[in-house]
């Protein structure tokens, strides 16, 4: 039951009435725990198959390195890549799934965040030529945080950095200490988002409806998650943007107060 109300007072602060509203939102509730449920479970059997594909594509392409018949290896690249971009949406949808039903746990050690902010730059080099990556910063950082999932966060923000914006264009990876908090960010040249789109830009399923936004792949959830994952670090996420120029999407950790020598 969600309750709103308002209480009034007379002079002497004494409660005299209180007005309010009582919503029953049970049901709305048992909707989105069945709706998450059959998220996670149609997430889940995708994965089976896809796998099986991911293999079966793997074994060709190995065989195929012996032949010369570079059409078949091309077209085999292109079907692997497309493969993994199938892969990355169902795991988000696993995700949030997860995370919905409070199942993700995290795995806390102490590491630098720079080092794993240049890895993961250098991985997206490969994926993402058509981008100049930039890590600004190389000062050891340590946080105490899950770095898998703080690694998905980066590369979530990067991936959204080079989809919203041209080709060509620079992102630029920053990692600042201030003030006994560690925020790190990614910025783009690109589309930018408008004032009253960013309020809801971390809601769950949410896409800007844009005509630009209609022909770029995506579902909705990649902000979210990095949402919850920051979320449950104690941390902030927010972005700063300038619709038609670029945006820079922030997140805040808690800096490990250790220096490792
Ligand atoms: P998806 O990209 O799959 O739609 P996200 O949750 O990652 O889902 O992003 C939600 C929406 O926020 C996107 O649909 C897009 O409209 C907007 N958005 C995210 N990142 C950027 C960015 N770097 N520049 C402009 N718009 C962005």
């Amino acid at each position: 039951l969600r309750t709103a109300g308002k209480a009034y007072y007379n002079a002497d602060g004494k409660p005299v009435y209180i007005a309010g509203a009582v919503l029953d939102i049970t049901e709305h509730k048992q909707d989105e725990l069945r709706k998450n449920d059959f998220i996670g479970m149609v997430s889940h059997e995708l994965k089976t198959p896809l796998t099986s594909l991911s293999a079966y594509v793997q074994l060709l392409q190995f065989k195929l390195k012996e032949t010369e018949n570079s059409f078949a290896i091309d077209t085999l690249d292109k079907v692997n890549l497309q493969l993994k971009r199938m892969s990355l949406m169902i795991d988000g949808f696993l995700n949030v799934s997860l995370l919905e039903s409070g199942k993700i746990l995290l795995n806390k050690t102490d590491f630098d965040v720079i080092a794993l902010i240049k890895s993961i730059a250098e991985e997206n080099r490969i994926v993402l030529p058509s981008h100049f990556i930039q890590v600004i910063g190389t000062e050891q950082t340590i946080v105490n945080a899950d770095m898998e999932k703080i690694g998905n966060v980066i590369s979530n923000l990067i991936g959204n950095a080079a989809k919203y914006s041209k080709k060509d264009s620079f992102i630029a990876i920053k990692c600042e200490k201030i003030d006994g908090e560690v925020i790190i960010s990614v910025e783009d040249e690109g589309i930018g988002i408008k004032e009253n789109n960013i309020l809801r830009l971390f809601d769950r399923f949410f896409r800007v409806d844009s005509a630009i936004t209609k022909t770029i792949a995506g579902f909705g959830v990649g902000l979210y998650i990095c949402a919850e994952i920051i979320k449950r670090h104690e941390g902030k996420i927010w972005v700063e943007s300038k619709f038609g120029k670029g945006s820079t999407f922030y997140f805040s950790l808690p800096a490990e107060q250790t220096t490792i020598p």
